[in-house]
């Protein structure tokens, strides 16, 4: 992590995360070098590492921030085994771009590629494959990471498993991830067999899920605003990749949206004409072979589509449920929004696998369903109540996408949060590593 010019570029602005809300003035720090890292580190009293800022609340909000974009090498790739080493700054699209023509690809990928593989890590970012291959973290064969004290310290799941643990869905708050090896996995073709199939209800959705378990990829969309016997129809998305074709990407540039459109173009009439044409132009069932990159990363076909939802921004609620609260528990679930009058643009289910070793990893056995919804003023006390019904149930909320849970329900529902905050005091973060968000949750 050499860079020049040897300057660092250091600049005050606003930001937030991707959702728009809340929003912070900063700091943003540009390290050129290790030293000017280490120097900054020892200047500063508390800071978090930023990457895309593409998750949606505040985890990588604070007043002063280390951006990481800046450390975007490749360090090393062994085409026969599939390792990669690079520089945490390094976005998932770059290894896309370079990795697939030799047939290799990310064993896990979130629903998009704007991200960094610092970010990754630090969320323990899950796909569409969780009940087959688990999370982001489980692919990190080593990494380095810059404590609070300065120095840099290399960490497996063999050398200080207790710092890798914590670092691997950590939000930031063990130190900064510099470097990582992670371990890809063999593709045949840069092609997806996608098949869809129409579920009328929640109980045809889940019990498609059940049915389609040896499927590699599967996520649903649904139509959180059909009610009734409909409430939770949805189109459940099967995925394999393809045995025949080529490691051709086709990847195409984003259409940009310029400026925060007004927010009340995505009403409840705008958001129910959507839902129901999306649900009308779906055949009940449908096989196709797609490219890859659009089959996983759909919306990074639409560059800053998040201003879609105005200038008071949007949050992204997602929780996950134990399995044993079924659908009934997703029902009621969905059953309160619709009381709420609250509507969601998109809303996305996924089943997932058992949780991991990771102290603050959001998966676990379960459903989980994440849902947009626009910034309003009661919007916040909505959550709320959203939130003790899933912590009631034994569920927890991501914190990557989290903007407004309240400190009990968080140490509710992440059991593990001592044994993190003691590894953190073991490794010299506390106190120099924080963000909005772990502040909100009452992280020391
Ligand atoms: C369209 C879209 C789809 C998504 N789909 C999914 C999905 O399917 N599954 C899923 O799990 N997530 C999903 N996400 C969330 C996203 O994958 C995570 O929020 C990810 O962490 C964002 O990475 P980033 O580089 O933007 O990190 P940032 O948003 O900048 O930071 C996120 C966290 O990582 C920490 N961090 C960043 N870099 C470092 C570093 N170098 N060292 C230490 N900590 C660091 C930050 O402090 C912060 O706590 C989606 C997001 C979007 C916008």
């Amino acid at each position: 992590m050499e860079h020049n010019p040897i300057v660092t570029a250091i600049q005050t602005t606003e930001i937030s995360g991707w959702g728009g809300y809340p929003r912070c003035a900063a700091q943003v720090i540009k390290p050129s070098s290790r030293q000017d890292l280490q120097k900054h580190l020892a200047q500063t009293n508390s800071l978090i590492a930023r990457g895309m800022g593409r998750s949606y609340g505040d985890s990588a909000n604070a007043s002063t921030l280390l951006e990481s974009t800046y450390w975007d090498h490749f360090i090393a790739f062994d085409q026969h085994s599939g390792r990669l080493t690079v520089e945490a700054g390094v976005r998932l699209r770059d290894i896309l771009m370079i990795t697939i023509s030799h047939g290799w690809f990310l064993p896990v990928t979130p629903g998009t590629s704007f991200v960094t593989v610092g970010g990754a890590i630090a969320s323990d970012v899950h796909g569409k494959n969780h009940h087959h291959a688990g999370t982001f973290g489980q692919y990190v064969l080593s990494m380095e990471v810059l404590l609070g004290s300065g120095e840099f310290v290399r960490t497996s799941p063999a050398e200080h498993s207790e710092l890798f643990h914590a670092t691997c869905g950590g939000m930031g708050l063990t130190g900064v991830i510099l470097t990582a090896t992670l371990q890809l996995i063999r593709i045949p073709s840069a092609f997806i067999h996608q098949k869809t199939i129409k579920a009328n209800s929640l109980e045809e959705a889940c019990d498609a899920f059940e049915v389609n378990q040896e499927s590699t990829y599967s996520v649903a969309w649904i139509d959180c605003l059909a009610r009734g016997k409909n409430l939770g129809r949805s189109i459940l998305m099967l995925g394999e990749h393809a045995d025949h074709g080529s490691y051709d990407l086709v990847i195409k540039d984003p259409i940009q949206i310029p400026i925060h459109t007004p927010a009340a173009l995505l009403n409840g009439l705008s958001m129910r004409l959507f839902n129901e044409a999306y649900w009308l132009k779906a055949r009940e069932v449908n096989k196709q072979t797609v490219p890859l990159v659009p089959y996983f990363y759909p919306l990074d076909a639409i560059g800053g589509w998040n201003k879609l939802y105005g200038g008071a921004g949007f949050v992204q609620y997602q929780f996950v449920i134990p399995k044993s609260q079924g659908v009934s528990g997703l029902r009621l679930i969905l059953e309160k929004i619709a009381q709420t009058g609250l509507g969601s643009f998109l809303a996305v289910l996924k089943q997932f696998g058992p949780a991991n070793q990771n102290l603050l990893s959001f998966p676990m056995d379960g459903y989980t369903l994440a849902l947009d919804f626009k910034m309003t003023p009661n919007i916040i006390s909505v959550l709320h109540a959203l939130d003790d019904m899933v912590v009631g149930m034994g569920g927890r909320i991501y914190l990557t996408k989290d903007a407004v849970m309240r400190e009990h329900s968080f140490k509710a529902s992440y059991p593990q949060w001592q044994e993190f905050e003691e590894v953190r005091h073991r490794f010299g973060a506390i106190g120099k590593f924080a963000s909005t968000q772990s502040k909100r949750l009452g992280l020391a």
